[in-house]
């Protein structure tokens, strides 16, 4: 397990088809990426099989009711449509930043098998999510360039997207490699900022936002996408989360009082960020929530992430909604809103995690 030759990355490996045990995620010279079986690392295995139980298209969702209550001037507030725009903006753009970061950086240097299938399963995800916004745009009329261009003029979206762009810029240099202790920190320090700020934080507050119109019962077909999208995202928070933590089993002298020090300062200046982007969301209370319960929502969840990542968590925030969890079991039983809704799982295949 040596060297990871450039050459290596879609060939064949030089020290031929070695045996699991010398398998290694990073840097190894043994991995052939066109040999999937057998297979060492289940849990990637696991997370596409439960991806692809979870299939669904926008489409699927009937957004007739929403046309209308979107159309009519009377039928949401002020405060409530900037809610959802300021959340359309957001999401837009930050699904196609996750796809590219998946497609143009993470794929090139993990070149194990098994995972890599499971990239390319959350990479195809990527592309629904996407599409979700072309069709929320398409049927409610939404002007795509006032949602597009969000990311670049509302200042609370901006700093999210540039924390997250600027704290994967090293490995994004085309020369970037992951041999040796630093370099290994560094890929861990980009693979948080996808997976666990970027998906597991920088997502939450919007998702609280939007699954709060359900239990109002108002856009349910908006709020219903983004409930699809969130279940993806769980999925792919714990591969994100699986790969964090196998990379740091498997080279455990990158996992340094200092470095575990520099992840949880990330994790908390990516929490003001989403404070902070929760309270202009939400510059008067709506729907239940408001910007400092949105914002200890915030807390718990980064607390939790840190705990899956083997940190200490920071706040001790207890989750100010636990309906969160109790709307999206309900959605398991039933089709409690009455809207038009596939479930392709089987419910003991349905694993939510928040
Ligand atoms: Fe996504
Ligand atoms: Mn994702």
């Amino acid at each position: 397990m040596n060297d990871q030759a450039p050459g290596m990355l879609m060939g064949i490996p030089k020290g031929g088809g070695k045996g699991n045990e010398e398998k290694t995620i990073l840097n190894c010279s043994t991995t052939d990426p066109n040999k999937i079986l057998p297979m060492k690392y289940k849990w990637a295995r696991q997370h596409y099989k439960t991806g692809v139980a979870n299939n669904w298209t926008p489409e699927e969702v009937n957004m007739q009711k929403d046309v209308e209550t979107w159309r009519n001037p009377k039928a949401l507030t002020q405060d409530e449509r900037r809610l959802i725009m300021r959340n359309m903006g957001f999401f837009s753009t930050a699904e196609s930043l996750t796809a590219n970061n998946i497609v143009l950086i993470l794929y090139k240097h993990i070149t194990n098998p098994e995972c890599r299938q499971y990239l390319l399963r959350q990479a195809y995800e990527e592309a629904v999510h996407t599409d979700t916004f072309i069709y929320c745009c398409d049927t409610l009329g939404l002007d795509a360039d006032e949602v597009y261009n969000m990311y670049l003029e509302v200042e609370s979206i901006k700093a999210k997207d540039e924390y997250v762009v600027n704290m994967t810029k090293s490995i994004l240099d085309p020369n970037f490699s992951t041999k040796g202790t630093e370099n290994i920190q560094r890929f861990v320090h980009d693979l948080v900022g996808f997976y666990v700020i970027m998906e597991g934080i920088f997502f939450y507050a919007g998702f609280v936002m939007m699954l709060s119109f359900l239990r109002q019962n108002k856009m349910v077909g908006v709020a219903e996408q983004f409930q699809f999208i969130l279940r993806d995202e769980s999925v792919h928070l714990a591969f994100g989360v699986d790969l964090i933590n196998t990379i740091i089993d498997e080279n455990p002298a990158i996992w340094t009082p200092e470095f575990k020090e520099t992840i949880t300062e990330r994790v908390r200046e990516a929490v003001e960020l989403e404070m902070a982007y929760a309270a202009d969301c939400l510059p008067r209370g709506i729907l239940g929530l408001n910007a400092s319960s949105v914002g200890e929502y915030v807390q718990y969840i980064a607390d939790r992430r840190l705990k899956k990542i083997r940190l200490d968590s920071i706040y001790g925030t207890k989750n100010p909604f636990p309906w969160m969890s109790e709307i999206i079991d309900l959605r398991k039983e039933k089709n409690f809103f009455e809207t038009r809704v596939t479930e392709y799982q089987t419910a003991g295949m349905l694993s939510w995690d928040e």
